[in-house]
């Protein structure tokens, strides 16, 4: 079985660049996880507040430039941020920007301010 892409997934990767998208889109058929997009391209007034409610450390975030998506880990339809699910995801998002040829980066491989619902497109590739 292969999961899809609500409408207001798609909604959320507006402005998000192409390859990125593209990898998301083949990643949603083969995670074994169902996931969401919770967010994609971020106005700076929003990465502004959330700077200073400390769930960000950067006012360069990728998200500003449309080269991050933020995902939800979903079981039955529901949100669950239950860290082993994310590994699982991001071997789906890996795979499918193999394929597809794309550097990304995953935030979960970070070594400090692990962010496990964070993918972006790499900065050496897309600055
Ligand atoms: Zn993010």
């Amino acid at each position: 079985m292969s999961f899809r892409f609500s409408a207001r997934s798609r909604q959320r990767m507006k402005g998000v660049h192409p390859a990125l998208v593209g990898v998301m889109e083949e990643a949603i058929r083969r995670s074994p996880v169902d996931f969401m997009i919770t967010e994609g391209l971020r106005s700076p007034e929003r990465q502004t507040a959330l700077v200073r409610a400390g769930a960000s450390r950067t006012l360069k975030s990728r998200h500003l430039t449309g080269h991050a998506v933020d995902v939800a880990a979903l079981i039955d339809g529901k949100v669950r941020w239950d860290w082993p699910l994310y590994p699982r995801i991001a071997l789906a998002v890996k795979a499918a920007a193999h394929e597809r040829g794309v550097a990304i980066v995953w935030g979960g491989d970070w070594p400090t301010l692990r962010d496990g619902p964070h993918f972006e497109l790499d900065r050496r590739v897309f600055p």
